[in-house]
């Protein structure tokens, strides 16, 4: 797609600090984080939003939602338990759709944000 920040990301055009790659899907870091961890993971192949992905994506969303708690893992906020067995670090997963969901740019993504907190916003 042409003119598409996250397809020429993708395509390497623009320079990005990636943690992940493989034939499907790219993860970077965000470049506005929002957090100690804040990672964006697309697709390769463009979709503008969530809503423009139908049942025929579901390998393909399955396979970044399977992905993030790997890259959280690897970026050192996975969710651990204490020895009493307690959740301990953790991060989000998001996907904004739309204006009114937030979204800016209309490329696919889901945000992986996480580390100790106080984030921004966020306690
Ligand atoms: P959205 O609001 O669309 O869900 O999230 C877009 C995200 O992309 C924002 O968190 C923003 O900081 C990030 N972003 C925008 N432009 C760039 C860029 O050129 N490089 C990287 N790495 N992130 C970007
Ligand atoms: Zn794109």
């Amino acid at each position: 797609m042409e003119n598409c920040l996250f397809c020429k990301i993708a395509e390497k055009k623009i320079p990005s600090a990636i943690v992940y790659e493989d034939e499907d899907l790219l993860a970077f870091k965000d470049i506005n984080p929002a957090a100690p961890v804040h990672l964006l993971l697309i697709p390769k192949q463009h979709f503008s939003t969530l809503s423009d992905c139908s049942a025929n994506e579901a390998p393909l969303l399955g396979k970044m939602l399977a992905l993030a708690p790997r890259l959280a893992e690897e970026a050192g906020c996975g969710v651990r338990y204490d020895a009493d067995g307690s959740p301990t670090g953790g991060y989000k997963t998001l996907i904004n759709s739309g204006p009114n969901g937030g979204q800016e740019v209309y490329h696919l993504h889901l945000h992986v944000i996480g580390g100790p907190h106080p984030w921004r916003g966020q306690r």
